[in-house]
């Protein structure tokens, strides 16, 4: 099974991926994350990337097409896909479709986070991961067990991402509304796309996420 979560920054989109993940072995592909590595790392990609997703803007199609293609290669098969921060353009949509095709796959659900804007402020400044595994916390509503030790893990060492200040977001929002929501009709049209309530709990979410792979 091939997904996409689809949503603003900050709906949820990779708390669940996580969750599905855990859950049903899936295998989530977020371009944000690869694009970071690639900073990290000092690569041609993430020299260019850097300042680009400082601003809150859009990395370009080209780049952000060949990761996800060259990240599938290395995936077996019968891996479930779960696509989280891609597509966010209709270029890209369109890459994906070929990218799928190419590799016998297709998508079986578009799940759209749907979120109230004002909520997601408050939800990305208040976001922080564990340095070790990744796994995502916030200073409000998922503090670890333990204050100070990744649940996941054990880790003891956390980060907050550069992006994630209110200036940043605001532009974050405003290119999803201008580029990655307009792609949602293209796939209302194949009748792949369920809304699920993002402000909800997070565990309401994921149940709301599996009723619909189970299609029920
Ligand atoms: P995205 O991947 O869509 O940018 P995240 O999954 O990183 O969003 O979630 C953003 C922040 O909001 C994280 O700190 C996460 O812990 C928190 N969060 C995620 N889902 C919920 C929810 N349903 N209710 C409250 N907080 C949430
Ligand atoms: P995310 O982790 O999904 O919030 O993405 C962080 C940043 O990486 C974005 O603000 C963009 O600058 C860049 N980025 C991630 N995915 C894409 C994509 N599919 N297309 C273009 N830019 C992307």
């Amino acid at each position: 099974m091939n997904i996409i979560l689809l949503g603003p920054p900050g709906a949820g989109k990779g708390t669940q991926a996580s969750r599905l993940e855990e859950t049903r072995g899936m295998v989530q592909l977020s371009t944000g994350d690869m694009l970071r590595a690639a900073v990290k790392a000092g690569t041609p990609v993430g020299l260019k990337a850097k300042a680009v997703m400082d601003a809150g803007e859009l990395v370009s199609d080209e780049i952000v097409s060949g990761i996800i293609g060259d990240r599938l290669d290395e995936l077996g098969a019968g891996t479930g896909v779960i696509f989280d921060g891609y597509p966010r353009t209709a270029p890209q949509a369109e890459s994906l479709d070929a990218i799928l095709t190419e590799r016998g796959r297709s998508l079986d659900h578009v799940i759209e986070l749907a979120v109230d804007e004002d909520a997601l402020v408050e939800r990305i400044t208040g976001r922080f991961t564990c340095a070790t595994c990744g796994e995502g916390y916030h200073d409000s509503f998922k503090q670890p067990k333990i204050s100070g030790v990744c649940d996941k893990c054990g880790g003891t060492e956390f980060k907050r991402r550069p992006d994630d200040n209110e200036e940043t977001v605001r532009t974050r929002m405003a290119e999803y509304r201008a580029k990655t929501a307009p792609i949602l009709p293209i796939y209302e049209a194949r009748g792949i796309v369920s809304r699920v309530d993002g402000m909800a709990d997070m565990n309401d979410v994921a149940q709301a996420i599996t009723a619909i792979l189970d299609g029920r």
